[in-house]
């Protein structure tokens, strides 16, 4: 057997055309800032990524290219200008050391990325607010892939805050319901965990952690994971998962284009409720 492919990049374009046709309709364009500190290579692609993808929805995208020895204030003082006249602010992660707490003066409601500590709240809490793309990107593949997760165990690899944790309060959501196992590095025996689930997200960063012998014949495989290795970009899962898992969301094309696309969809609800 060999598992289906779940095409991100085709969903992503599918909800690209419903953005664009929502931007067509607004008196002006939506406004997203993107700062960058130093010369980061991963980072200058997904940047690429982003500003490539709002082209196409009709998002002004704004790119702040910095350079690393930027002092904090003069970091702080841009993002808090940037809060009075943007729709949406983010800052490309990772920050050179020392800069991190310039992230808290995002405002909540520009915060596109989700990173912000009221945004997680809120899903904490059940409430409305903007989402982290990579895990509301998930939730969003899943049902529109026909993997309603209602009623499914979910079993996640993975606890980061911008990943994991996240994605598992978004499934345990009262209406998602979803049933959620979390696991990570201290986790004894992880291959137990993983062969209960019906849906298995790997967000870990490190190749081949998920093999075959962990994966319940038929389940959906989420790969989270990017990895550069010298035989180019590569997920969290070893090629043998296709043999077990029913469906299987590639690396690159998976849950890459499902990021960026919600991070369009975050800057368009931003705008629309300034007006
Ligand atoms: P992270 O902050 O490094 O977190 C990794 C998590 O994996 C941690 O919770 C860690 O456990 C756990 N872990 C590490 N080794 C493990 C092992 N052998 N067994 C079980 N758990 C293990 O990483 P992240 O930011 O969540 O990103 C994870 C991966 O997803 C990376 O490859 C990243 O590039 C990729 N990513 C992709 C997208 C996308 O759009 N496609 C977006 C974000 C991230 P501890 O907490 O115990 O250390």
């Amino acid at each position: 057997m060999s598992a289906k492919l779940i095409d991100g990049k085709k969903i992503a374009a599918e909800i690209e055309a419903e953005l664009k046709l929502k931007v067509s309709k607004m008196d002006k364009a939506p406004r997203l800032s993107v700062v960058q500190v130093g010369e980061d290579p991963a980072s200058t692609s997904y940047i690429k990524a982003k500003s490539n993808a709002a082209e196409r929805v009709g998002i002004e995208l704004t790119h702040h290219h910095l350079s690393d020895d930027i002092s904090k204030s003069d970091l702080e003082k841009l993002v808090v200008d940037l809060n009075k006249t943007e729709d949406g602010v983010i800052i490309q992660l990772p920050l050179p050391d020392g800069l991190d707490e310039v992230l808290d003066l995002i405002q909540p409601e520009n915060d596109v990325d989700g990173f912000h500590s009221v945004n997680l709240g809120n899903i904490v809490q059940g409430k409305s607010g903007m989402k982290p793309c990579t895990p509301a990107g998930i939730v969003e593949m899943l049902y529109r892939s026909g993997n309603d997760p209602k009623g499914k165990h979910v079993v996640i690899v993975g606890r980061s805050t911008i990943v994991g944790k996240p994605l598992a309060l978004l499934l345990s959501q009262k209406g998602v319901d979803a049933t959620v196992t979390v696991c990570h590095s201290r986790t004894p025996d992880i291959g137990r965990h993983c062969l209960e689930a019906d849906i298995l997200v790997a967000a870990v960063g490190y190749p081949d952690t998920i093999t075959s012998s962990m994966v319940k014949p038929g389940a959906v495989v989420i790969d989270v994971g990017v990895n550069r290795t010298e035989n180019g970009l590569v997920g969290d899962t070893s090629s043998d998962v296709k043999e077990v898992a029913g469906q299987l969301t590639p690396v690159p094309g998976g849950v890459g284009p499902m990021t960026v696309v919600m991070l369009m969809s975050n800057v368009v609800d931003a705008a629309l409720k300034t007006g």
